[in-house]
């Protein structure tokens, strides 16, 4: 690394997704009077919007792309750098960025966010949906295909497959049940109705604004449109994007060629084996398709279910990881099973004065019973946050103890248009045989799940308009003795508020 640092700042941030600006935002809140540096490799900031505190631990919130120069504006003493950084020297406490600038500093937070884990790099017809750009390429490659393989379980997979119109999906999830990262397979079977009924028209408004970026003319500074469910014109290019949330197929259309609304295919309990050329599939004699199947698409994949699909593209679906890549040669960093950045509840890595927080760290501390790190939207803006206090208070020497949205997980999502509202843990996730669910279940309308360990409730998975998450959250909160009420505790014919009242 060059030696020469062109400044050092007191605070260096990287990453302008949620949790970096977050992060920004709280320290510039915290010191107006420090110096503050943002570096990123995308064009544009993330910025939260609208932001409801809905319970005690529930938030929800909107995300616009913005331009850095509102940030800089707001926060005087802000330097927003636009450049990805290449490498790291914790010793020397300087990062250098691709355009061979080095910069000091004496408090970093990497806050890079994840990358697609691909099935296989680079392959043509094998994408990745993260961010702005990679959506877009989706979006045009599909105006042109009858069939797709999507490949994957979690939220994106959800959403594709049930957004995507005109053009048939075959979807691969190596589990027994659909969308097993969110919920069980009594939840997924109330969701597989939607999958097979057309689309509805989308006559009723989004009800976010989504601001997109327009290409400049010449010389000029990027502008922004507020729009409501149209197609995003083109926005600058990044090869390391933010990556995209809540509602990010909302302003796009995702079309293909065909006359059919929605028609999804599923294959569980299977992986990619194999992904073919047509001249490969040609010369692997023992590979049969149906006649259906047939005919000639650009790209075949076999499934470990011995089945063979031939279609225009694969989705890779499949998760992310930690996008910490550039910052680990030369240095020490503690990694965690997940290759996130290691971060204790000050979150700080092993390295001395490196903080990191949102998709790019993992939670290393002892979590609280009804916690689980998810890397997911609402928790970037929570660490990025935290971050920003920490960082702040040890610079103050003022001791900081953990924030109390690590006691409880909790997370507003819709999938197929419902209302999803996960807590605690949602899924039992870690109780073992000691728990007892309780559900409720009124197809096409609602699906209440609750779990209880000893009696306390330590999660519930609430699907529709159910109105219950305050209310069970302050019982999983106070891990009241629920036995004396039992079933009853579900029975729609009571007002579950008016009796823990
Ligand atoms: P990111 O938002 O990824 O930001 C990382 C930043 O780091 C970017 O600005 C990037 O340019 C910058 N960067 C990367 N490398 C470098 C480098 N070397 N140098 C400088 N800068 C760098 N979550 C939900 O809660 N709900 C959802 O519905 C939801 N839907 C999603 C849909 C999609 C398609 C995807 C991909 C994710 C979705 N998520 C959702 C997850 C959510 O978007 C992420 O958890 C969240 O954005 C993570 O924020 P972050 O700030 O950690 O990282």
């Amino acid at each position: 690394m060059a030696e020469t640092k062109e400044r050092t700042f007191r605070f260096l941030i990287l990453g302008g997704g949620i949790a970096g600006v977050t992060c920004v935002e709280q320290l510039s809140a915290q010191i107006p009077s420090a110096d503050v540096a943002l570096i990123t490799a995308g064009s544009h900031i993330k910025a939260v919007t609208n932001y409801k505190q809905v319970s005690k631990t529930l938030e929800e919130f909107d995300v616009e792309e913005r331009p850095s120069s509102d940030l800089e504006e707001k926060f005087p003493n802000l330097v927003v750098i636009h450049s990805a950084v290449k490498s790291l020297n914790t010793k020397s406490h300087s990062v250098e960025t691709a355009d061979g600038r080095v910069f000091g500093y004496e408090r970093l937070c990497i806050c890079s966010g994840g990358r697609p884990k691909l099935l296989t790099q680079d392959h043509p017809y094998v994408l990745g949906i993260r961010d702005t750009d990679s959506a877009q390429e989706f979006q045009k490659r599909l105006s042109k295909a009858k069939r797709i393989v999507v490949v994957g379980n979690g939220g994106i997979a959800l959403e594709l497959v049930f957004e995507v119109e005109g053009c048939e999906v075959i979807w691969a999830v190596k589990d027994k049940a659909i969308g097993n990262t969110f919920f069980d397979a009594g939840a997924a079977q109330f969701f597989i109705p939607s999958l097979e009924t057309d689309k509805p028209d989308r006559s009723v408004p989004c009800k976010r604004t989504r601001y997109t970026t327009e290409e400049p003319a010449p010389g000029a500074a990027h502008t922004f449109t507020a729009e409501r469910n149209s197609r995003r014109p083109g926005s600058s290019s990044t090869k390391q994007g933010s990556a995209l949330g809540p509602d990010w197929h909302e302003g796009i259309v995702l079309k293909g060629t065909e006359q059919l609304s929605r028609r999804v295919s599923l294959e569980y309990q299977c992986e990619v084996e194999r992904i073919f050329t047509p001249e490969e599939l040609l010369h692997s004699p023992q590979q049969e398709l149906n006649d259906e199947q047939e005919g000639s698409w650009p790209v075949y994949i076999k499934l470990t279910n011995g089945k063979t699909f031939g279609c225009d593209f694969v989705v890779s679906a499949t998760g992310v990881v930690p996008n910490t890549e550039p910052f680990l040669h030369g240095n020490n960093f503690a990694l965690a099973d997940d290759g996130g950045l290691r971060v204790d509840d000050q979150m700080m890595t092993s390295e001395p004065d490196v903080y990191a927080a949102g998709d790019v760290c993992t939670a290393c501390w002892e979590h609280s019973l009804l916690w689980q790190q998810m890397r997911l939207w609402t928790q970037a803006r929570q660490m990025g946050w935290y971050a920003g206090r920490c960082m702040a208070s040890h610079v103050l020497s003022e001791p900081i103890e953990l924030d109390f949205c690590f006691e409880l997980f909790s997370h507003i999502t819709k999938f197929f248009n419902y209302k999803v509202v996960l807590l605690g843990k949602f899924n039992g996730q870690g109780l073992g045989p000691d728990q007892e669910l309780l559900v409720r279940c009124t197809k096409g309308l609602e699906y209440v799940k609750v779990i209880l360990s000893g009696g306390r409730m330590v999660g519930a998975v609430l699907i529709g308009e159910t109105d219950l998450e305050e209310t069970f959250e302050n019982l999983i909160l106070n891990q009241m003795d629920l036995t004396p009420y039992g079933e009853e505790l579900l029975n729609p014919n009571i007002d579950i508020e008016d009796y823990f009242d």
